[in-house]
C-alpha cells in the first residue's frame, strides 16, 4: 500500500502545485492529490444508496485570496453548483475585507488607527482571532506576537515598497511591539491597543483560520473527502480513501527551484508550514524575508529555515510554523516537546528535526 504513495505521484502533484503557485514566488509544500480512478469508484453499494448525492468525479476550484493562491479540491462529495462555490470563496474574501490590516475599512484597520485613542468594538469571530493570537504570543513568550504591526507596516515586505529600514525606524518600531498593550474586552468584544503607533497584523494566523472556516463549511456541505490547499498551507478532510491518508510534502526550503523535502500521512486535520522561502527581497545582496523576531525587528536568521505543524486546527498550527521559525532551534524542540507537537523543523545545512510517530511514515523525499 505504501508503495502506491511513489515519488512519481508527489512529483505530479508538486508539478501541479507548482503551476499554480509558483507566479507569485508563493509557496510551499505539496500534497498526494492524486486519487485514482479506480479506488474511486470502490465505494460499496450501500455507501452508494446511503448517500446517492455523493459523486466521486474531482470538483476543483481556485481562487486568489489572503494574498496566497487557494486550491480547494473535492475528491468525494455533493456536485458543488456555482453558488457553492461562490459561498466557500465568499467566506475568504469575508475574513479578508474585515481582517486584513492592509484594507482601510477592515476591522483591523479601525483598531489599528484607533491606537492609543479608544477601544474598538469589533465582531465575534474578529475578536476570537485576536484573543488566540493573542494567547499564542503568551504560550510562545512573544515569538508570534500579532502586535507585529508596526514592524510589518515598516518592511513592508510583498509590497513594491518593500526595503531595509533604517535602524532608527526600527528602534522605534520595537517599542510599539507588545501583545501585552494588546487589551482585550471580553465582555463588550471591544480591543484596544493601548499606545499609538501600535498595530495590529493577523498574517500569520489568518489564512489558518480561514481555512479552518472553509473546512467547517465544506463539512457542513457534506463534503467527505477533500483537500484545501491554502498557497501550501494544507487542511485535509478526510481521508485519500477507506483506510488510507493522503501523503502530504514539506517543500525544500529553498528559494531557487521547487523541490520536496519531505512528506508525511496525514487524515482529517491541518499540516501548515512557514519558511523563510516564501516571500522575501533582496537588498545590496541580502535576502530579507516575511518572518520578523518582534525583539530585534529583522527578518529572522537562526538556521530554522522552515517549520511545519500538525494540528486539527489550521488556525493554531499556522500561529506555532511561525513562532517556531522565530525561536530558533533550541527554544522551538523544547516548545514543540512540550507541547506534545507533531512538527518538523528543517534547517539552513538541510538537515531536520521531527517528532512524527511511526504511523505518519515520514520519508525524506532526497
Ligand atoms: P505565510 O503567510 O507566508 O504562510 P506565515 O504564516 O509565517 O507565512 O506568516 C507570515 C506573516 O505573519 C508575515 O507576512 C507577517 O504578516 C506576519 N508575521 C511576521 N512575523 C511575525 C511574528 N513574529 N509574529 C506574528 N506574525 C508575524
Ligand atoms: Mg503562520
Amino acid at each position: 500500500m505504501k508503495n502506491k504513495f511513489s515519488k512519481i505521484l508527489l512529483i505530479v502533484c508538486f508539478v501541479s502545485v507548482l503551476l499554480t503557485a509558483c507566479s507569485n514566488q508563493e509557496k510551499s509544500k505539496a500534497v498526494d492529490g492524486e486519487v485514482d480512478t479506480k479506488e474511486k469508484t470502490e465505494t460499496t453499494t450501500e455507501e452508494t444508496e446511503a448517500a446517492s448525492n455523493i459523486i466521486t468525479d474531482v470538483q476543483e476550484r481556485q481562487t486568489f485570496a489572503l494574498n496566497t493562491f487557494i486550491t480547494v479540491k473535492l475528491f468525494e462529495a455533493p456536485q458543488f453548483s456555482d453558488e457553492d462555490w461562490q459561498r466557500t470563496f465568499e467566506i475568504l474574501a469575508d475574513i479578508e475585507n474585515r481582517m486584513s490590516a492592509h484594507i482601510d475599512t477592515s476591522e483591523i484597520s479601525e483598531i489599528n488607527k484607533n491606537a492609543g485613542v479608544q477601544p474598538v468594538k469589533v465582531s465575534d469571530d474578529v475578536f476570537n482571532i485576536i484573543k488566540q493570537a493573542k494567547d499564542v504570543a503568551a504560550e510562545t513568550n512573544g515569538a508570534f506576537d500579532p502586535t507585529i504591526g508596526a514592524l510589518t507596516k515598516l518592511w513592508q515586505i510583498g509590497t513594491d515598497n518593500q526595503h531595509v529600514p533604517s535602524q532608527a525606524e526600527i528602534d522605534q518600531a520595537l517599542k510599539k511591539v507588545d501583545y501585552n498593550k494588546l487589551i482585550l474586552n471580553e465582555k463588550s468584544y471591544e480591543v484596544f491597543l493601548e499606545e499609538e503607533g501600535m498595530a495590529i497584523d493577523l498574517g500569520g494566523i489568518a489564512k489558518g483560520y480561514s481555512a479552518d472556516q472553509v473546512f467547517i463549511y465544506l463539512k457542513s456541505k457534506g463534503v467527505q473527502r477533500a483537500i484545501l490547499d491554502f498557497g501550501g498551507n494544507i487542511s485535509l478532510i478526510g481521508s485519500k480513501a477507506e483506510d488510507k491518508p493522503w501523503r502530504v510534502g514539506v517543500r525544500e526550503p529553498n528559494r531557487a527551484e521547487f523541490k520536496v523535502y519531505a512528506s508525511i500521512f496525514a487524515s482529517d486535520e491541518s499540516f501548515v508550514s512557514s519558511g523563510d522561502y516564501e516571500r522575501y527581497f533582496e537588498e545590496d545582496g541580502k535576502l530579507y524575508h516575511h518572518i520578523i523576531n518582534p525583539f530585534t525587528g529583522y527578518p529572522t536568521d537562526n538556521g530554522i529555515r522552515g517549520a511545519s505543524v500538525v494540528l486539527d486546527s489550521s488556525m493554531q498550527a499556522d500561529a506555532y510554523a511561525t513562532a517556531l521559525i522565530v525561536m530558533g532551534k533550541e527554544k522551538a524542540i523544547d516548545f514543540i516537546q512540550n507541547k506534545g507537537l507533531e512538527a518538523i523543523l528543517v534547517y539552513s545545512d538541510m538537515t531536520s528535526f521531527n517528532t512524527f510517530a511511526d504511523d505518519r511514515d515520514f520519508k525524506l523525499e532526497k
